[in-house]
């Protein structure tokens, strides 16, 4: 059986991980577009995005969650497109009208994201209208309480988010804040697998032609973080320091330090999870880890030491 393929009108725009992956559904009546990427590389998003509308405008804008590596472009594009409606999820609508960056997670994640509205919300159980097809709004809480996950039945595509990857599934955000979040990550798993997609277009990397096999990887995944938590807790923390460097490409060892002081998922991770060793001690021990997998240099920034995104 040959496997699964896209179908002309849906283009992935595969990014990093600094950015989402950008998805436009292009139908003949209307254009639409999942995600739009960090702030900092809001530009490179609405080339990209130009680039395959041509001289099409963006209809409809959709934020499966609010992180700030999947809306950083909106404020961008709905600058550039002023008829573009932009859907999000229900959970933090009231945040997003009041822009409480505490809430929205760009205050204590030390990230940024440019202010942006909205028009209409995705509930979780309706069907929604993208470019020329209709796709069903799925809840799919765990990595993030409020995400919602996109599903095409007749082709059985899905759009994952950050609830599958190919390697895993992201940070489980509840958990750094003490609310125990790991069993949505499994019921959330359970209804990918239910709805039996076809191919699967994760948050970030390629997609996803062996969906068994992801799930199979991220179930052992969430298997060890249940076991131990304090090893999804490390781990966590050293995303958080790897996308500052991929945000940054280069910072001084005295400017972490600084950036994860004022951080507050730092210290709530520290002391909830590694109260008996001491703040710097433990910071410098993730830099070392992160060096020693290759996401680091260290290198002498004008006489300093400092770190090197790698
Ligand atoms: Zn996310």
């Amino acid at each position: 059986m040959s496997p699964a393929a896209l179908p002309p009108d849906i283009v992935v725009l595969e990014r990093g991980w600094l950015s989402s992956n950008n998805i436009l559904l292009l139908g003949s009546e209307q254009t639409a577009l999942v995600d739009s990427g960090y702030g900092t590389h809001a530009a490179l998003t609405l080339s990209l995005v130009q680039a395959q509308l041509a001289s099409r405008p963006l209809d409809l804008l959709i934020n499966t969650h609010l992180h700030s590596d999947h809306c950083g472009g909106n404020a961008t594009l709905q600058a550039t497109y002023p008829a573009l409606r932009t859907h999000i999820p229900p959970g933090l609508a009231p945040a997003v009208r009041a822009w409480d960056e505490e809430a929205l997670s760009y205050t204590p994640t030390g990230q940024f994201c440019p202010r942006f509205s909205y028009q209409q919300l995705l509930t979780p159980g309706h069907t929604i209208h993208l470019g020329g097809r209709d796709w069903e709004i799925h809840a799919a809480p765990g990595h993030d309480p409020d995400s919602v996950i996109l599903f095409q039945p007749e082709l059985r595509i899905l759009i994952s988010a950050d609830a599958l990857w190919g390697n895993g599934f992201g940070v489980v955000f509840p958990e750094i804040e003490g609310t125990s979040a790991f069993h949505e990550v499994g019921q959330t798993l359970d209804l990918i697998e239910s709805l039996r997609p076809s191919l699967v277009i994760p948050g970030h990397g390629p997609v996803l032609h062996d969906v068994q096999g992801a799930l199979d990887y991220a179930r052992q995944r969430l298997d060890l973080f249940t076991t131990d938590p304090v090893r999804h807790a490390r781990y966590a923390a050293k995303v958080l320091l790897k996308f500052k460097l991929l945000e940054l490409q280069q910072i001084t060892l005295r400017d972490l330090r600084l950036w994860a002081r004022a951080t507050s998922y730092f210290s709530l991770l520290q002391s909830r999870h590694f109260a008996g060793v001491n703040f710097e001690n433990w910071l410098d021990d993730l830099i070392q880890d992160l060096i020693r997998s290759g996401a680091a240099q260290a290198v002498d920034i004008a006489g300093e030491p400092g770190l090197l995104n790698h």
